[in-house]
């Protein structure tokens, strides 16, 4: 890239700049040019600040790649890849399944690399880097050596930055299933029709504490395919897993044979909230409860129709391990619905249940999913542990 085009942002700009946020938005740019890539980044009066990436039709415009005047070239994204791999290697990650590039979080936004065993998973997520992934593939192959690499960049987040969507193999041979191990058990993981690259990695600590602490019948609802089910399985009696895919319900069967777990495990294959709201007035009960839905708030708008949602779940949960004096891990990867909200929601279905609550552990992403300060955006996990106490209201 010779040359980086100029841009210079608005004081207001400079202001959210200087809080350490790595995005600054299109409305606090003074000048727009037409190709995306990396830019040089500059004040109002054209003082250097720092270099970007640039995305010319996305609302988010500059990613922040470097404070210096340094060059950004083959060798930058080599440098980058290699720390946050070598950081991978310091965290003792019970799994062969990782996040090796949390894009922002490892100083590389928008891109994402997934490592499967020896297959590799990368998204592109916006047009600066697009023009530079030739770079991070390139590095990619020169570090690890994988047998395939996979560019899983069918996802809507592309169509914001006018970028066309793609499922490709690029490199090597990239097998239809792969078997990876987490905590002991084996998975399968279909990369090309996965959710995410394949697999949910950012719950592998809460699915390795859920299964620890797990005890008698456990009602795991929003199961995709099976993981913590498998987990739950270890100890518990039985699990009732409740997924609204057949495809994901097909696995979670396939996942439970392969560790021998498969007279454990039942499938429920239909809307959890349905599920949920006829096994509550059932009366029935359980010992452990894990709730883990997709994110319902997607936009700040939609944040008082998801809150409903959560209580909702949540609520049934907290009455039918009342009884029981059990435990609910309970999860929500919304980062509009932070974690004070997500307790405040606990408190008031816990009211409405007339349970007690104790949150005993209050967890995030898997530590191959680090947060960056000042980038709320990376802290969107949150999977509360609690015990629920018996009627201790009437
Ligand atoms: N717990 C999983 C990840 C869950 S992702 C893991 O650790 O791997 C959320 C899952 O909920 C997806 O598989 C999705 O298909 C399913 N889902 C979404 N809406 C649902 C609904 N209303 N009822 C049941 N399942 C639903």
């Amino acid at each position: 890239m010779t040359n980086p085009a100029k841009i210079l942002i608005s004081p207001k700009g400079l202001r959210w700049f200087s809080s350490g946020h790595p995005w600054i938005y299109a409305g606090d740019l003074l000048s727009k040019p037409e190709q995306a890539g990396v830019v040089t980044v500059c004040d109002s009066r054209g003082k250097f600040l720092a270099q970007a990436f640039y995305s010319p039709h996305s609302k988010i415009a500059l990613r922040i790649l470097s404070r210096k005047e340094e060059p950004i070239d083959r060798n930058w994204f080599f440098e980058k890849l290699k720390r946050a791999i070598t950081l991978r290697k310091k965290l003792s990650i019970r799994s062969d399944a990782q996040r090796l590039v949390f894009a922002e979080s490892d100083g590389i936004p928008s891109l994402i690399v997934d490592r499967y065993g020896e297959t590799l998973v990368v998204q592109t997520l916006s047009a600066g880097l697009e023009a530079c992934k030739v770079w991070v593939f390139d590095s990619l192959k020169e570090i690890l050596s994988p047998t395939g690499v996979f560019e899983k960049n069918d996802v809507a987040i592309r169509n914001l930055e006018r970028l066309p969507r793609s499922n490709e193999v690029v490199f090597g041979a990239v097998p239809e299933t792969i078997w990876i191990e987490e905590a002991g058990l084996q998975f399968a993981v279909d990369v090309r029709k996965g959710q995410k690259t394949g697999a949910f990695l950012d719950q592998r600590g809460n699915r390795i504490l859920a299964g620890e602490m797990a005890e008698g019948n456990v009602l795991d609802a929003f199961s995709y395919e099976g993981w913590f089910a498998c987990h739950f399985a270890r100890k518990a009696e039985s699990v009732v897993c409740l997924e609204s895919s057949e495809e994901a319900a097909v696995r979670i069967r396939e996942n439970a044979k392969k560790n021998g777990m498969e007279n454990k495990i039942s499938i429920i294959t239909s809307n959890a909230f349905d599920v949920l709201k006829e096994k509550e007035q059932g009366n029935e009960t359980f010992g452990w409860i894990n709730l883990d839905p997709p994110a319902f708030v997607k936009t700040a708008k939609e944040k008082e129709g998801a809150w409903r949602g959560y209580k909702e779940i949540n609520l049934r949960a907290m009455k039918m391990l009342k009884k029981t004096g059990g435990g609910l891990s309970t999860s929500s990867c919304s980062y509009h619905m932070g974690v004070d909200d997500f307790s405040q929601m606990l408190a008031e279905a816990a009211f409405d249940a007339k349970a007690e609550i104790n949150v005993f552990a209050e967890k995030g992403a898997a530590p191959d999913h680090p947060m960056l300060p000042g980038f709320p955006e990376s802290r969107y996990l949150k999977c509360l542990f609690c015990y629920v106490n018996g009627d201790r209201y009437s």
